[in-house]
């Protein structure tokens, strides 16, 4: 416990959103005002730990960079040069550019962003639809949504692996949770499996501290993933490595699936994913063979 946290009045048990992990935190309180984070060891998703971004937490919230009323341009652009004004002034401000950005070339010129946090994406809308603009974008659009879809898609629900009952082997593909973690999964999840014993694929063209752990590290080219995976497939199915008595009960469109994956062995996958087959059929064996295995999944730039 730190000097500070001995001395706080108070705790307050909160959750971290410095990304989507939900790692659970204990927040010291002196005065009233927040002194120290900690990690909450009874919250299961994270055991007490937080990762460097948890930790510094209250560096976002007292950084003198951070923004805490309008600050209109006070100098060219790019010097860096700015002064507060009113809410009032802003929103005056904007509403008259607005105005004549929609006189000059009309409502649907606009487009409607904002960054991540989606509780307030409903509000961005009806904004827009008042303005007259369809035209609302939000970065949810480019990572979580896409997930959400492919996952009812094809799982009819959102999977995440279990790391409590620790998988044989996680296969991670397109994301890195140690650095960012993704709804529901925290990067401490994946070191504490790797720890007890889990063996780890890491797809990635990066070399990561996370690749440097992996028993089988796949560096495929960029934007290949698709052609990759019908490879990892491919190996599967001509090995016989799946579970038939699964996929007669609980799957449709196989013989489609068969027919498509057959398109691809590792020796054209090579040409097109730079993949060694070798290294291709390392990596669908190890997969297919442990039970059970997960696949840590996700959208590269999140
Ligand atoms: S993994 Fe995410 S939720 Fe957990 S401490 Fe780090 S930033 Fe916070």
């Amino acid at each position: 416990m730190t000097t500070e946290a001995r001395v706080a009045e108070e705790i307050v048990r909160s959750c971290c959103r410095m990304d989507h992990g939900g790692c659970g935190i204990l927040i010291q309180l002196r005065d009233g005002k927040p002194v120290s984070i900690e990690g909450d060891p009874d919250c299961r998703i994270n055991r007490g730990t937080l990762c460097s971004k948890g930790l510094a937490g209250l560096h976002k919230l007292h950084s003198p960079h951070r923004l805490k009323y309008p600050l209109l341009r006070d100098g060219d652009r790019g010097e860096g040069k700015w002064k507060r004004i009113s809410w009032d002034e802003a929103l005056d401000l904007i509403a008259t550019k607005m105005t004549e950005v929609k006189e000059e070339f009309g409502a649907e010129s606009v487009v409607f962003g904002q960054g991540t946090h989606r509780s307030y994406e409903n509000f961005l809308w009806r904004l827009a639809n008042v303005f007259g603009s369809p035209n609302v974008m939000a970065a949810g659009y480019l990572c979580y949504y896409p997930r959400v879809i492919a996952s009812h898609l094809t799982h009819g629900f959102y999977p995440i692996p279990d790391y409590e009952y620790p998988p044989s082997c996680v296969m991670m593909w397109g994301n890195n949770v140690v650095t960012t973690s993704a709804d529901g999964v925290c990067g401490a999840q994946l070191l504490r499996a790797l720890d007890r014993g889990s063996r780890f694929i890491v797809i990635d063209p990066r070399y990561t501290p996370m690749a440097a752990r992996a028993d089988v590290w796949v560096q495929l080219r960029p934007g290949s993933d698709l052609a990759l995976a019908l490879g990892m497939i491919n190996v599967i199915i001509e090995e016989g490595l799946y579970d038939e008595d699964f996929v007669r009960d609980w799957t449709v469109g196989f013989d489609e699936l068969r027919e498509r994956a057959a398109e691809y062995p590792p020796e054209h996958v090579e040409r097109i994913t730079w993949v060694p087959p070798g290294i291709l059929r390392d990596a669908a064996r190890l997969y297919a063979t442990s039970k059970p295995a997960a696949i840590q999944w996700g959208v590269a730039w999140e």
